[in-house]
């Protein structure tokens, strides 16, 4: 029988948790009563080393609720590898994982449409959100920018869709095989292969408190999904380093034949323009390139990508 785990990763959630507790367990017994998922099937809370009631929020509702199970980590991992330990730990638990967030702005009623989906046979069901509207217009236009530059870049990755969807158990275990640390979960299932199903469905707003991603995360966020993919922006800047080498060896060649036929060439500005350019673009390339041999190192290190401190489960009866 089809046993689902709706895997949440939560980082100072104390206020949107007693609003999303109830609302997906009503999805599951929905389901069930409907014979589509195991009786043991259940909501999966990660909790990503909060600094607020989160953790006692999760272990309270697991006492009374048998579809609430809990995993706690010993840390904050940021979200990627939060969803990550909470489905690495689902895996040998269910036969299919639904990943969401906590604030619900994914509407929780696609689950059972992704459900039906993985009965008629998908590995992977992406949540695309085919309406923006609650989102502010700066989040909207940067997150597009966002999809259209990676595909610029050419990584692949499904346009609107974030980070829910649902796994099979076989893509589960196959997304278990990168063991990168700075994982784009992503763009990872989406290159994984696999018969894929998509659904549709309108953003909400965020249910209760803050968002957990400021600007400055969104933007490393982004960063980490390009560099972790592409090469490009290393190709780019050697391009346009060999063309300024071409250019100025044309330069050269100009004031040389100027020079010949007595014209000294004049101009203090261009001479400390073109320094001031060359000296940036030389920084930044030497950057760029340093930012890839960081992530080398960090890789190379192989350090555990969580560590799981507690977890909160319920044994099944099926
Ligand atoms: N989150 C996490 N660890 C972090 C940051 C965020 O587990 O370090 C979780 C958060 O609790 C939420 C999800 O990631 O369930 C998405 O965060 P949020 O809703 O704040 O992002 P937004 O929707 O604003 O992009
Ligand atoms: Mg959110």
């Amino acid at each position: 029988m089809n046993r689902l785990i709706i895997v949440v990763p939560c980082y100072n959630e104390e206020e949107a948790l007693p609003l999303t507790i109830p609302v997906l367990s009503e999805v599951i017994n929905n389901m069930i009563s409907k014979g589509k998922i195991a009786k043991s099937s259940a909501v999966l809370y990660v909790n990503d080393g909060s600094r607020d009631k989160t953790w006692e929020v999760i272990a309270a509702a697991h006492e009374k609720d048998s579809h609430v199970f809990g995993l706690n980590l010993a840390g904050n991992v940021g979200h990627q590898n939060a969803l990550l330990a909470g489905l690495e730990f689902a895996t040998s638990l269910c036969d299919m994982t639904v990943s969401i967030d906590a604030d619900l702005q994914d509407d929780v009623n696609v689950i059972e449409e992704m459900v039906d989906k993985y009965i008629a046979g998908a590995d992977v069901v992406f949540g695309v959100r085919n309406d923006r509207t609650t989102d502010s217009f700066f989040k909207r236009f940067t997150a597009q920018g966002f999809y259209k530059f990676m595909k610029i870049l050419g990584t692949k990755t499904v346009y609107n869709h974030a980070d829910y969807r649902l796994l099979s158990r076989r893509a589960m275990e196959a997304l278990s095989l990168y063991q990168e640390r700075n994982i784009f979960i992503r763009a990872i299932v989406s290159k994984m292969g696999f018969v894929t199903d998509t659904v549709y469905y309108k953003r909400g707003e965020r249910n209760a408190g803050e968002s957990k991603y400021p600007l400055k995360k969104m933007l490393s966020f982004a960063w980490d999904g390009i560099t972790s993919f592409s090469n490009k922006p290393i190709n780019m800047v050697t391009g346009l380093g060999f063309f300024i080498l071409l250019c100025s060896l044309a330069a050269a060649v100009y004031s040389l034949c100027a020079h010949f036929f007595g014209q000294t060439a004049s101009g203090w500005t261009s001479l400390i323009l073109s320094i001031w350019f060359l000296g940036g673009l030389n920084l930044f390339a030497i950057g760029l390139v340093g930012q890839y041999v960081g992530k080398t190192y960090i890789e190379s290190k192989q350090r555990p990508r969580y560590i799981i401190e507690k977890s909160l489960t319920h044994d099944s009866e099926e």
